[in-house]
């Protein structure tokens, strides 16, 4: 079957202008609509039902820690098997829909999201701080993913091409695995959560999904949207709760089939560890999906554009605090050209204005308290390895959140740990190469391998970068940040992944399993 047989072809979702005054009183009047709805309480989501539990999880907005955006109901062992029970029982019947139904509830759920998509971005500026812009990016995102994925999964329905043998039929065709747990990070809270559910959920899986303690309510808004888009109960169960109580038991557990995970590297070994164990009762060994960070770095060459170089490092340095997995946070540049473009980056970081992401700044606060204080150990250690250019420190005159300010480091050695650990924030770490031959071996010289970039007018050169510069999304003479669903498919080598490529064609079979069945007539 081809997608096009059922659905218009796939394009990406729009952003907005926010620069036109209508479009952007009405994001404003989308924010009010929501303010009204903050402080409420958020139950879990076990088989079509909401459940309250005796305990709650606070989730604040960055931007002003007193404000609670919403309490999400804590889940506990009792839950967990509740959870499990809802998605084993709602599999059997979900994974023998023919493909076609299911991705028609993707499309659906995509158009719900579409209609209420200033109500969801609304959300993200109180949850995560995200500006208006990044906000309707990571909706877009969410929508893309429904959108894309609905068209892919038609490609899984034929069986696979294998050769005849005389008097018999040979058919090979794919089957889902069964329950996943869906574990995302809180950066792109909405998009990563939505694309890490759905995709397995389309072809036939079905899926309790844990999301961040430190984002909690957006997930349970959208389970309103899966509600609407009116998925069978028990399909996309939310878990919601402390990683203490949660993390290991849904790993661990011998009903789980396949974890799908976006977070840190140190999350994703742990998960990776004991997920290979197999426990008591279980029948499988899980499969596990764990796309991680990056320390990624962005070249410049002495034959670049050079304001274009440094307009696209401080677009992919200081994009949401620096806080997304393909933020630029190295900056290598060749001898030739480092002071000029080193002064470029200065003069464009010098106008992003930091405060509140609900009125529109550049850059917003950062996650949470924990964040706030680890990024600035970073900036103290930053300070000790090498010279301070820019920012270095708390924003404190944005507000009471967890503010810090654009920060920009000079000469800094490949060695130093600014140099070395994904920071997560606001901190770019300029660094200098002899020629294009060190900036590239700079650039791999971690053990990530996520996004990178080259800007060079040099046709040799970004040549050479397209085999040799060790990253999953190489960027050339643009930004390194936004990639775009079923045009740029995402992640990484090494230690940033194990390169599902969310948002790529390959996507969809890593959560289903090849059948072969012969008959002889
Ligand atoms: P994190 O590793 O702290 O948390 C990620 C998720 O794992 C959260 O849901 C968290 O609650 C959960 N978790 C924590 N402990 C767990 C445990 N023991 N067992 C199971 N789950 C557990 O990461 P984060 O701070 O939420 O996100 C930021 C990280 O995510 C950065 O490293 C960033 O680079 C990475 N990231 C990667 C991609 C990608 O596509 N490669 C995309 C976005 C973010």
């Amino acid at each position: 079957m081809r997608p096009d047989d059922l659905f218009e072809p796939y394009a990406p979702e729009p952003f907005a202008d926010f620069s036109d005054a209508s479009v952007n009183a009405s994001f404003r009047a989308a924010l009010e609509r929501v303010r009204g709805e903050l402080g409420t309480d958020h139950p879990l989501v076990i088989d079509g039902q909401r459940v309250s539990t005796d305990a709650w999880l606070d989730s604040t907005d960055p931007c002003a820690p007193d404000r609670l955006v919403g309490r999400a109901a804590m889940a506990n062992a009792k839950h967990i098997e509740q959870a499990f029970d809802a998605a084993w029982a709602a599999f059997g019947p979900w994974s023998r829909l023919p493909m076609e139904h299911r991705a028609r509830l993707l499309v659906k759920l995509a158009a719900v999201m579409r209609r209420r998509r200033e109500e969801l971005a609304a959300w993200l500026v109180f949850e995560a701080s995200k500006n208006y812009l990044e906000a309707i990016a990571d909706v877009a995102e969410a929508i893309d993913f429904c959108e894309y994925y609905a068209r892919e999964s038609l490609h899984l329905v034929a069986p696979a091409r294998t050769y005849h043998w005389p008097g018999e039929e040979n058919t090979s065709f794919y089957q889902p695995l069964g329950v996943g747990v869906v574990i995302p990070p809180w950066n792109f809270l909405l998009a990563i959560l939505v694309g890490t559910a759905v995709g397995p959920v389309v072809v036939g899986n079905t899926v309790i999904v844990k999301p961040s303690p430190s984002t909690p309510i957006i997930a349970s808004v959208f389970m309103d949207c899966v509600d609407e888009a009116g998925f069978p109960p028990g399909v996309i169960n939310l878990v919601t709760g402390a990683d203490a109580d949660l993390g290991d038991a849904l790993v661990d557990h011998p009903r789980t089939r396949f974890v799908n995970f976006t977070g840190s590297v140190a999350t994703g070994m742990r998960i990776n560890e004991r997920a290979a164990k197999v426990n008591p009762g279980q029948k499988w060994l899980k499969r596990v999906f764990l796309e991680m960070g990056g320390k990624d770095a962005l070249i410049v060459d002495e034959t670049a554009d050079l304001a274009a170089a440094a307009a696209a490092a401080v677009a992919s340095g200081f994009g949401f605090q620096g806080q997304k997995c393909s933020a630029m946070s190295r900056l290598i540049v060749v001898s030739d050209v480092y002071d000029e473009v080193l002064g470029r980056v200065l003069d464009l970081t010098a106008k992003l204005s930091v405060g509140p992401a609900e009125e529109n700044h550049d850059v917003g606060a950062v996650i949470t308290e924990r964040q706030y204080d680890k990024i600035l150990g970073y900036v103290e250690a930053g300070k000790l390895e090498a010279r301070l250019a820019a920012g270095g420190g708390k924003a404190e005159s944005a507000g009471p959140g967890w503010f810090i300010q654009p920060t920009v480091f000079a000469e800094v050695p490949p060695s130093s740990t600014i140099a070395c650990e994904e920071i997560f924030g606001p901190v770019v770490s300029v660094m200098r190469a002899k020629g294009f031959d060190e900036a590239l071996a700079l650039a791999n010289g971690t053990i990530y391998g996520l996004t990178g970039g080259v800007m060079s007018r040099d046709r040799a050169r970004l040549e050479r970068a397209r085999r040799e510069f060790a990253v999953g999304n190489l960027y050339l003479n643009r930004k390194i940040t936004g990639a775009l669903v079923g045009i740029q498919p995402f992640g990484g080598f090494n230690m940033s992944g194990t390169n599902s490529k969310a948002g790529g064609p390959d996507y969809l079979r890593g959560f289903m399993e090849m059948k072969t069945v012969s008959e002889r007539f």
